[in-house]
């Protein structure tokens, strides 16, 4: 596991070349990742915990433990799986350090952060500081180790659901909300504070933006001045969005390459990555030179079926209703065999994605790349291992949010953001929670109208809290509800 991901630009990469540099040795457990998709199996989610608590045990010789735990997932059965992870290791390792890096969408709570000894977020959207932030993780962990000291940590979840495509690290409101995170955590006894927006297209009650602090000193007061900026930009979080029509004609104007921004189809968020509304758009425009991945396993398999240089097959729109009609794809076809690439660009660099077989359409708005298997678009090698090429196109359609800044920010000459249908949809106030937090439409950083957690008693790791530190304690906003 080790060699496999040393070298690698993903948190698990980063936490061994900080491990080599602080002469530790680093000793994998286990390590498991998917691609987002629908609620795990509850079975899986055993079997893999089960399997991380054993490889804990048998490693006797640990003196602290990173994890990359992402923090969105949601397990049948397991409400609160990162914390569980967390706390059935922390029953096999007893006082060990513990440091957990996160992503910017992790859906942080409280048990979570009151079990690891810290988080570390990303900074980054797209995220292409996952090394960093492994490596940071890890050197938190041998300080503790070396010195046997613990931060004190602060926890403020607000009411706030916030939506990818507003959520760029470069843009306003993140840019200065990062920017005053990063001003925190160059105060001396600061060892780590966290602005996460967090993941809304999740059925779980762990929603809401997160601000995390770990210091020696004042936690909790440096981590609500954070939350309170947070709290005072939140109506800059509204993004608006360009209808598909309107995009795609946008789209045959120079300059060119134009990315039409697929929001709702974000397959990184999720969604199936096979809605077809912007390539309806594009043919009414009649556009040409556009580039367009979808996941297609049928139409891969038809386009084996069937002799020739030519192809029509319908794409797209399988999975579900709401991603629309299928497409009807013509024109010359190119076939590849198992396609397999290592992702080269910022974005998880090093990693081994598997396209499945693929199949290029030529069609008359552009080249449309059908995959067998779910691909993101994290970086531009999945089209350039097909022979297309992004750079030269009018058009690129992305199915995600922000992360294809990664691929194709370096070149693009522009981005509309569209109004699709999918999984990730812009409204999420027209979602259908069954078990989100409820709302609440004030919030408040004093301590007025707020409850302050302190259960030490239920606590099962207060040894861990060094005298004089106070216990983490948590803004419980269901005081501030209207
Ligand atoms: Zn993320």
């Amino acid at each position: 596991m080790v060699a496999a991901l040393a070298g690698t630009g993903t948190e698990l990469g980063g936490a061994i070349a900080a491990a080599r540099e602080h002469r530790v040795e680093p000793v994998g457990l286990l390590f498991g990742a998917a691609l987002p998709a629908g609620t795990v199996d509850r079975d899986a989610f055993e079997r893999m915990l089960r399997g991380l608590v054993e490889r804990a045990r048998a490693a006797s010789t640990l003196d602290g433990l990173v994890l990359s735990l992402h923090g969105a997932m949601v397990v049948d059965g397991h409400p609160d799986p990162e914390a569980e992870i967390v706390a059935a290791l922390r029953a096999v390792l007893g006082d060990l350090p513990i440091g957990v890096a996160l992503d910017y969408h992790a859906n942080v709570s409280l048990d979570l952060a009151r079990s690891a000894d810290v988080l570390c977020g990303y900074r980054s959207y797209p995220h292409v500081d996952m090394a960093e932030r492994g490596a940071e993780a890890l050197e938190l962990v041998v300080r503790m180790a070396r010195s046997d000291t613990r931060p004190d940590r602060h926890l403020v979840k607000l009411p706030l659901l916030t939506v990818p495509h507003a959520q760029e690290d470069a843009v306003a409101p993140m840019r200065q909300l990062l920017a005053a995170a990063d001003a925190l955590r160059a105060e001396p006894d600061v060892w780590a504070a966290s602005a996460l927006p967090g993941f809304a297209y999740a059925e779980t009650d762990r929603l809401g933006f997160a601000v995390y602090l770990a210091a020696r000193s004042r936690a909790a007061d440096r981590a609500r001045e954070l939350a309170s900026l947070v709290w005072a930009r939140r109506e800059d979080f509204a993004a608006p969005l360009v209808g598909p029509d309107q995009a795609a004609a946008a789209a045959t104007m120079a300059p060119y390459p134009v990315v039409l921004v697929d929001v709702a189809d974000n397959v990184g968020g999720g969604s199936p990555g096979d809605g077809t509304a912007l390539l309806h758009a594009l043919a009414r425009a009649r556009a040409t030179g556009s580039v367009a991945v979808i996941w297609d396993p049928a139409a891969v398999e038809r386009a084996y079926d069937v002799d020739g240089a030519r192809l029509a097959v319908p794409v797209g729109g399988h999975s579900d209703p709401r991603m629309g009609p299928p497409y009807p794809a013509a024109g010359p076809v190119r076939r590849y065999g198992a396609v397999s690439y290592l992702r080269g660009g910022t974005y998880m660099r090093g990693q081994r994605v598997d396209m499945g077989r693929v199949v290029v359409v030529e069609d008359p708005i552009g080249e449309l790349v059908l995959t067998e298997r779910r691909v993101v678009p994290f970086d531009d090698d999945h089209l350039t291992a097909v022979d297309v090429h992004p750079r030269s196109a009018r058009a690129i359609v992305a199915k995600g949010a922000i992360a294809w800044k990664a691929a194709f920010g370096g070149y693009a000459a522009r981005a509309i953001y569209t109004r699709t249908p999918g999984y990730c949809p812009a409204a999420v106030d027209q979602l259908d929670y069954r078990s989100r937090p409820a709302p609440c439409t004030r919030w408040s950083a004093t301590p007025t109208g707020r409850r302050r957690w302190a259960r030490r008693s239920r606590c099962p790791h207060d040894r861990l809290i060094r005298p004089g530190h106070s216990l983490i304690s948590v803004d419980d906003q269901g005081a501030a509800t209207d």
